[in-house]
């Protein structure tokens, strides 16, 4: 049996990016992941499928595992021989009980390594743009605990020394006692003036941060609700905040975005929605799904000298028939015959990781300016092959038919509603947890309004920002009754995110973001 050994890992604040290269090596390589509350899901997500997941924060119905109980789990897994993932919020050695941990390790004569990650207490102030330290306004900082009740009689803080002696101070844990803190401070000679602010939910798409003085924090904490996880940052470095501020006021800060697409498609969408500040939420309209029957397509590709042009108008047409000329035996080679066309650039850009360069691309990325385009290259006599979306529009077909060319359609995959997404929607909605929804394509308008049963779309949305693609995905969502309040001026992803800020730009600023 192979030695066991036990990695305890910073997993950062709570943005997946602040994870550092090692930690994420070790959550991947992991047989178990022993973790707390507030590890975000992405994180958790790196481990191997097979890895055993054991969680040991809080639970609604239970406290938390008393420490002994947690060190002798990691003893235990340890000596079964396991890699072991330890993954703490933060920093491990920053209030996380690492220290605890590491020392019944070795007592048991359990190997372990210690990989730090980067502390709330660091990254929460930095995300609100406030540095801990800065020249002229603070040599020194502090990260003292808020968890002990600091009225208690025999205080293990130095509040005297803590008041006077350092510049800047970050208290984690601190919500609960925030009165007796502010109390505590200013009782030993800080000034009810200094700056201090909240940081909420730091590096979270949702932050939010109040920021004021040592008397004024904790009349704005109750009027704002703040609520744990926050820190409070006292000192004159907090006012930094007013020039450096930089996370929680980008465009979609404080929007919370629905997106719609497929699983395999939506993280593209996702991370530039995030990008740009906002949160993005998946819930998947449609799936792809197999045909039934491939028999049109394998007969097209197995023959694709024969045509003169093979048009592609999505990505997972390109990845469908890639993956179906490797299923016949057959590779690239199989498509040197034809000249290549693409509706779009991510299109384009999915045909060039394939190592294909693409002749032509429209400048709109629409069917009709494709079927323009081509027309222009003299498509009359030609033979045209469009692998596509079982239920895709029929307009290119058309128009290229129209124009004489000989059209063959070969479906090379399709797209289901996903059945859970209606109730999923239905539920965030009620909640008040989204403010825009967006529609990639029409098939996903489609799916919408067919998996809202009982609901009426148009009234179910009427508060949210309806946000579509291009302007066929716009004209199906006003056709199934929609309002599309946002319309992608370039139809891509990225046009989509750009267009939601510009409107976001024109819209109460109190939406947006943070509030000090
Ligand atoms: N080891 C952790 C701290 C654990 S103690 C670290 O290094 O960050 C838990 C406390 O950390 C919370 O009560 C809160 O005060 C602070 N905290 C953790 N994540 C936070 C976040 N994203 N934003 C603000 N405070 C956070």
């Amino acid at each position: 049996m192979s030695e066991g050994i036990i990695y305890l890992v910073g997993a950062g604040p709570g943005d997946p990016g602040l994870v550092t290269v090692k930690g994420r090596e070790i959550i991947r390589q992991a047989d178990v992941i022993v973790y707390d509350r507030l590890i975000p899901e992405a994180v958790l997500g790196w481990a191997k499928p097979e890895a055993e997941m054991i969680y040991v924060g809080k639970l609604p119905d239970r406290h938390t595992l008393r420490q002994e109980e947690i060190n002798g789990l990691l003893v235990a897994k340890g000596l079964e021989g396991k890699r072991v993932c330890r993954l703490k919020g933060g920093d491990p050695f920053v209030f996380g009980r690492g220290g605890e941990e590491a020392g019944a390790l070795a007592v048991a004569g359990v190997r372990f390594e210690v990989v730090p990650g980067v502390s709330s207490a660091v990254a929460g102030p930095a995300y609100a743009g406030i540095p801990v330290t800065h020249r002229g306004k603070a040599s020194s900082v502090a990260f003292v605990t808020g968890h002990e009740d600091p009225g208690k009689d025999e205080s293990t803080i130095n509040w005297a020394g803590l008041a006077t002696g350092v510049d800047t101070l970050v208290f984690l844990m601190g919500v609960a006692h925030l009165p007796a803190i502010v109390e505590q401070l200013v009782s030993h000679g800080r000034g009810a003036g200094t700056p201090a602010a909240l940081v909420e939910r730091g590096t979270h798409p949702s932050q939010r941060v109040v920021a004021g003085t040592l008397g004024s924090i904790v009349g704005l904490a109750e009027q704002h609700d703040v609520r744990a996880p926050a820190l409070l940052v006292i000192g004159e470095v907090v006012d930094l905040r007013e020039t450096l501020r930089w996370f929680d006021n980008r465009p979609l800060s404080g929007w919370r975005v629905l997106v719609t697409r497929t699983r395999e498609q939506a993280s593209d969408l996702s991370s530039s929605l995030e990008r740009h500040g906002a949160t993005a939420i998946e819930v998947p309209l449609i799936a792809f799904a197999d045909l039934e029957s491939y028999d049109i397509l394998d007969g097209c590709l197995t023959s694709a000298d024969r045509f003169d042009w093979l048009i592609f108008t999505s990505q997972t047409g390109v990845l469908s028939v890639r993956r179906r000329l490797a299923a016949l035996g057959l590779d690239v080679r199989a498509l040197k015959g034809p000249r290549i066309a693409a509706i779009g650039s991510a299109t384009a850009q999915v045909l060039g990781e394939w190592g294909i360069r693409v002749d032509l691309v429209p400048e709109r990325f629409v069917a009709e300016a494709l079927a323009e385009a081509l027309k222009a290259e003299g498509v009359a006599g030609k033979r045209v092959l469009i692998a596509r979306a079982e239920e895709a529009r029929e307009v290119l077909s058309e128009v290229l038919s129209e124009a004489g060319a000989e059209v063959t359609v070969a479906p090379s995959y399709r797209t289901i509603p996903s059945p859970s997404a209606g109730p999923e929607i239905v539920r965030l909605v009620a909640e008040g947890t989204v403010d825009v929804i967006t529609f990639a394509s029409s098939s996903s308008v489609r799916a919408f309004a067919g998996c809202v049963e009982g609901h009426d779309p148009a009234s179910l949305l009427s508060g949210l920002t309806v946000a579509c693609i291009g302007p066929v995905t716009a004209q199906t969502a006003r056709e199934v009754g929609l309002t599309v309040d946002v319309e992608a001026e370039e139809y891509t992803i990225e046009g989509l995110v750009e267009a939601l800020a510009r409107h976001a730009g024109t819209r109460d600023a109190e939406r947006c973001g943070g509030l000090g």
